[in-house]
């Protein structure tokens, strides 16, 4: 069905541009590369005890593999190589980190430190709900069909949240056991969805989750982060070697928008710092939506920004479905739909800068 609805969705195999800046993506998605999750659960984890392990020497072991792991994932693993099971993985190894975060978490730059064993942060999540999973045909073409997994919770307030529903409202959802959600992705996948995609609300502060879960499944799907990207340093060390395409919600200037409407401390730093981490740990789409009387604040700065420093092939979608919901109606700046004249002039300007695959 989904061939019909979205035709762009095959065309865009087509695209030499596209089938460039995405090429592991698309290797992973035609089941001609392993991901990268299968081969950190291939690649063992040494000289490590990981019940009584220092934290730091863990990061240690984590970082040595790490800096080997982008020429092990280009030159040396073959998907005829998927019998290596270690004992201990670099997979494992992140699990592990992972779960020493959780119980002083630090997932995202809020930095709660709260033991999310019997405690929240500013998230509200602990343990993982889940809001709803599914075959999402609404994503970018290179993705769709998408097996998208939405996470109840978020690490920011933002108030114009096209997602409130479930963003704001951690409680809702359903608790689903690891073992359970990864036979749902793997049957999704034999099912023909292009990728297993984590979203919410944001999927950070539901990383242990995720690692454990993707730990679980068997079969080669590319893992996409879809996030706010609000990422702490240590996340993005863990998403090295785990995601495949990083989709990323890159809302903001420099200025003072970000503190204002979804009160962010240091978003700029924070979400270029982590944009250029994750251009060199996978591929990525980067979303941009339009807000209006934003453009040039927002858009156009961020704009320049992926272009001076993500370069001209980065693929960028920028988005005019900008609703005035949630309490976007106690801000006038924002009451209202972006007008033709805003979204055009943001599509215009990445156009005009040389920016070769932007996304309408
Ligand atoms: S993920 Fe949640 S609890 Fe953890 S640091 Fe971020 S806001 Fe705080």
């Amino acid at each position: 069905m989904w061939r019909i609805s979205r035709p762009d969705a095959m065309d865009v195999l087509k695209d030499k541009n596209m089938v460039k800046a995405l090429s592991n993506y698309f290797e992973i998605m035609l089941n001609r590369k392993l991901s990268r999750s299968k081969v950190a659960f291939m690649i063992e984890a040494s000289g490590i005890d990981e019940d009584s392990g220092d934290i730091d020497d863990l990061w240690d072991e984590h970082e040595r593999i790490r800096n080997e792991f982008h020429k092990i994932y280009d030159d040396e693993i073959s998907l005829k190589d998927t019998d290596k099971k270690p004992a201990f993985s670099y997979l494992d190894l992140k699990i592990e980190i992972a779960n020493r975060i959780f119980s002083d978490c630090y997932f995202c730059e809020r930095r709660c430190h709260v033991d999310r064993n019997v405690g929240v942060g500013f998230c509200g999540v602990g343990d993982s709900k889940i809001a709803s999973e599914f075959i999402h045909v609404g994503e970018e073409a290179p993705l769709v069909p998408s097996h998208t997994i939405f996470f109840a919770g978020c690490t920011f307030e933002c108030v114009y949240c096209q997602n409130w529903d479930i963003s704001q409202r951690p409680e809702v959802g359903m608790s689903l056991d690891e073992d359970k959600l990864a036979k749902i992705i793997d049957r999704k996948r034999m099912e023909g969805s292009r990728n297993v995609n984590f979203v919410g609300g944001d999927p950070t502060p539901n990383l242990l989750y995720i690692l454990k879960t993707m730990r679980l499944t068997e079969e080669n799907i590319p893992v996409v982060w879809n996030s706010n990207f609000y990422m702490s340093h240590e996340t993005m060390k863990l998403l090295d070697g785990f995601v495949d395409l990083f989709l990323t919600d890159f809302k903001y200037g420099p200025g003072e928008c970000a503190e204002r409407l979804s009160g962010i401390p240091k978003y700029w730093d924070i979400v270029t710092r982590n944009h250029k981490m994750a251009k060199n740990a996978g591929d990525m789409i980067i979303r941009h939506l339009v807000l209006p009387n934003h453009v040039e604040c927002c858009s156009k700065p961020l704009i320049k920004w992926i272009y001076e420093n993500l370069g001209e092939e980065t693929v960028i979608n920028i988005m005019g479905q900008y609703r005035p919901v949630y309490r976007a109606g106690e801000y006038e700046e924002i009451a209202r739909f972006p007008n033709d004249k805003e979204l055009y002039g943001a599509i215009d300007y990445a156009n005009d800068l040389g920016l070769i695959n932007v996304m309408l």
